[in-house]
């Protein structure tokens, strides 16, 4: 019989995974991630990083590094994508960062990941293995397996399922089926060149453009080198079990008639992937036994608040507090856990269906309500987002309490 490693294997090496095994690591913990890709990797697009994710990238020693290549916006903006009108903003100066602690980040997803994994990789307590496809786990006597296709088995004491939103570990809690929102991201990064020496763009900014049924993202990432953009958009052919919608064909008929500076970023935009956009109901238990779901495969979020990753991180943190106070009594850890965190993110998966719900508003009266109270918002009011960003599981600024 296979003896049963010390260590806790984590499915998936995302930021969730990747995030997971550090926390471990700070713990004392040995960990196994299992990726199903045969190099670890991101996409080509941005990620915004809110103070709440760079309170946990620096408890794990990463922040000082992403922020030499990461880009620090100045502001938050919500512009109209037909008028060009700017509707609202959030100042990320100097009280912003006074009040939460830590900047607003935007950076490329590649330079975040490369960041987590080389910490990962420096560690004596993670191990690091590609091409594992983990189809099924099982809990055993005395611990749990990760079942690959082929039969093969990994043996560990606990498990991690962070394989995201299609995530094969969750079905071990729910039979739930992810929910199509019928919205698709088009989304990519330019050299800054390509667009840099128009006057009328704002570098500055992250910038939002925002319409009826759709909008579209900018920023710059890696030091300014590269200008990420991602358009969003309801298709009215949404069929299910088909990818014949929300083509671009379709993408441009919705933003016919867009402001210039709109119609510039879809003529740079990636038309080969489309990005279907899911979500799932929160859950109200992600563990048992030794067993526990984190980040996407555990609260997937559409990506309007962007704070999927955030979220992920977040669960990271607590993650590492929770094994630092309960050691290898993973279940009593696994369950404080899912206690401090499912609240949380539950709230996060909620609000970001209504937070789209407010940018893609279509019917007249609610677009003019929507912009008479953004207009009136002022750029340093952080009530609206206080929820969000002041909740710190970083460093020594969380006690546990469970
Ligand atoms: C358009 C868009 C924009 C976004 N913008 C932001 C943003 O600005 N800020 C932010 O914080 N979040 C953002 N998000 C959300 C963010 O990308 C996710 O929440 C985050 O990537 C979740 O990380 P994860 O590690 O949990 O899952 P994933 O990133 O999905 O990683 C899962 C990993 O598990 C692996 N895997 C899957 N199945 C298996 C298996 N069976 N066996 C082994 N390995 C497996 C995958 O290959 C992958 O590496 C955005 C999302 C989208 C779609």
């Amino acid at each position: 019989m296979t003896k049963t490693e010390d260590k806790m294997i984590i499915v998936g090496g995302g930021i969730g995974g990747l995030a997971a095994a550090l926390a471990a690591a700070e713990a004392g913990q040995k960990t196994t991630v299992l990726e199903q890709a045969p190099e670890f990797g991101e996409i080509g697009a941005g990620i915004q990083m809110g103070p709440n994710a760079m309170a946990v990238l620096d408890r794990f020693g990463v922040g000082k590094e992403i922020e030499k290549i990461a880009v620090f916006p100045k502001r938050l903006v919500l512009k109209d994508t037909f008028t060009g009108e700017e509707l609202s903003a959030l100042d990320l100066g100097e009280e912003f960062k006074e009040k939460y602690g830590f900047p607003y980040i935007v950076l490329h997803r590649s330079d975040l990941h490369f960041a987590l994994l080389d910490a990962c990789e420096k560690s004596p307590l993670v191990n690091l293995i590609t091409d594992q496809h983990i189809e099924k786990i099982e809990e055993t006597t005395d611990g749990v397996v990760a079942i690959k296709a082929s039969g093969e088995k990994v043996v560990g004491k606990a498990l991690i399922g962070a394989d995201g939103l299609w995530s094969k570990t969750r079905a071990y809690f729910s039979d739930d089926k992810a929910i199509c929102a019928e919205y698709v991201a088009y989304r990519g990064t330019i050299p800054i060149s390509e667009i840099s020496d128009d006057a009328n763009m704002d570098m500055d900014d992250v910038i939002m453009w925002i319409g009826p049924n759709h909008h579209v993202v900018q920023y710059p990432v890696r030091r300014g080198e590269l200008y990420n953009q991602v358009v969003v958009f309801k298709s009215l052919n949404y069929k299910e079990d088909s990818d014949d919608w929300g083509t671009p064909e379709e993408m441009d008929q919705v933003f016919e008639g867009a402001h210039p500076l709109v119609e510039k970023a879809l003529s740079f935009i990636e038309r080969q992937i489309r990005w279907p956009m899911y979500d799932r109901e929160p859950i109200d238990n992600w563990t048992k036994g030794n067993i526990c779901l984190l980040g996407d495969a555990a609260h997937p979020m559409l990506q309007y608040l962007a704070q999927g990753g955030g979220q992920a991180l977040e669960d990271a943190s607590y993650l590492a507090d929770v094994l630092k106070k309960h050691g290898k009594n993973y279940e009593a850890a696994f369950k404080a856990f899912q206690e401090e965190r499912i609240p949380r993110t539950a709230r996060v998966q909620r609000n970001a269906r209504v937070w789209g719900e407010i940018i893609h508003a279509e019917d007249p009266t609610s677009i003019l309500l929507r912009d008479t109270i953004f207009k009136q918002r002022d750029a340093k009011d952080f009530s609206q987002v206080d929820w969000i960003y002041g909740q710190k599981y970083g460093q020594g600024s969380k006690k546990i309490t469970k």
